[in-house]
């Protein structure tokens, strides 16, 4: 039973983005070290990504024996800055992971180019990403692999969960060798804290209730009363117990039903963001720029704010969802980023881009009404940069 829903949704997702392989796991991050393991890169070596990511990225890169090397973001697109790729210096890289932020696609001609002329591998961060599309192709396609959050926030959200995507066959077989021969499947009793964690995200997660929930759910994930995003050993730079795991099955069942109502979903998110991008110049926000190409179903539409830290004092106050990510370039605040090899003014960008993008919601909960309250509480609370 639960074998045969593990199927349809992997062959769902394969076929939806035309790809060797999908594994349906614990949380995308877990995505990321397997198909790093499988790739056999030599020990030590440094993997490219954008030092405006969550820490979970580079922990994984960690865990996985290699190395995290940053480089800084374009500040129009949140994303790698194709120009700074022969900036790092030393040994060569073994891999590059781009990370489509936002949903804003990578510019894949510059970075693939590059990339194919020095030989080294691409690998995607899908987390935000779902649907997105560059020059037609779709984000998750471009690379070896991809990785997929399920996270609560994210496009497809799993409740908690992750998928790889593998895009080349031999790469499919080593993975699977890999979770056949170390992953661990969740138990009953994990399935149905899980379970509960769903439901009760559904009816209490609203715009309204956000900021007050999450802060909630930290706390019961600190105390250890239910399954967290990351635990506190991982936060510390260890591999905890159980890392390597799959996805359970109500878990399994929740991405069903999101596959199902995939197209709204994409639909919904293109509608927002073109909303947020024609209302926010008319109370004097900037807009994303030409760089970014227009009709992408964004994840969240990032603004650039002169007072992060009061907007989003003010956002819980009044009750209005206002995303505060990345808030480090290693996400979340409290990462202790020297433990993943970054260096404050290592990437400028992506430091300053910390301290002033809050973003907005474009999921399913939030309609036009919601947003354009959004829009009333950011005219009075917020100052553009
Ligand atoms: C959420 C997120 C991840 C990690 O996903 P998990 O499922 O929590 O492991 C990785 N990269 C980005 C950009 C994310 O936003």
């Amino acid at each position: 039973m639960n074998s045969d829903i593990n199927k349809t949704l992997s062959d769902e997702l394969k076929r939806c983005f035309g790809s060797a392989g999908c594994r349906l796991l614990s949380k995308g991050r877990v995505g990321l070290y397997i198909g790093l393991r499988a790739m056999d890169l030599p020990k030590g070596s440094k993997v490219l990504m954008p030092g405006y990511t969550c820490m979970v990225v580079p922990s994984a890169v960690q865990f996985a024996g290699l190395k995290p090397t940053y480089l800084d973001i374009d500040p129009e697109t949140f994303n790698i800055d194709p120009s700074l790729l022969d900036s790092a210096s030393g040994a060569p890289p073994s891999a590059l992971i781009v990370q489509h932020t936002y949903g804003i696609p990578c510019e894949m001609t510059a970075i693939g180019g590059w990339a194919e002329r020095r030989g080294v591998p691409i690998i995607e961060d899908c987390c935000h990403s779902f649907g997105s599309r560059y020059e037609g192709k779709l984000c998750g396609t471009f690379g070896k692999f991809a990785f997929m959050s399920g996270q609560w926030n994210k496009p497809f959200s799993t409740g908690l969960g992750g998928m790889l995507l593998v895009n080349d066959e031999k790469l499919a077989d080593r993975v699977a060798e890999i979770i056949e021969r170390e992953a661990v499947a969740p138990g009953r009793l994990k399935n149905l804290l899980l379970a509960a964690q769903i439901v009760a995200y559904q009816w209490l997660v609203r715009p309204e209730t956000t900021a007050a929930m999450m802060s909630l759910y930290r706390l019961l994930g600190k105390l250890g009363l239910v399954a967290a995003s990351s635990s506190n050993k991982e936060l510390r730079g260890e591999l905890p117990p159980g890392y390597l795991s799959t996805m359970a099955p109500c878990q399994i069942r929740k991405g069903l039903r999101e596959m199902a109502r995939i197209e709204e979903n994409i639909a919904h998110r293109i509608e927002l963001t073109r909303y947020y991008q024609r209302e926010l110049p008319l109370i004097g926000f900037p807009v994303l720029s030409a760089k970014v190409p227009e009709g992408l179903p964004l994840l969240r539409y990032p603004v650039r704010v002169a007072n992060k830290h009061e907007v989003l004092v003010q956002a819980k106050k009044h009750r209005t969802e206002i995303g505060s990510w990345f808030e480090l370039p290693l996400h979340p605040e409290g990462t202790r980023m020297e433990e993943f090899g970054y260096r404050e003014g290592m990437c400028p960008e992506a430091d300053r881009a910390s301290r002033e993008v809050i973003n907005l919601p474009t999921h399913l909960k939030v309609n036009q009404s919601t947003a354009g309250k959004t829009l009333e509480f950011l005219k009075r609370y917020a100052r553009p940069v």
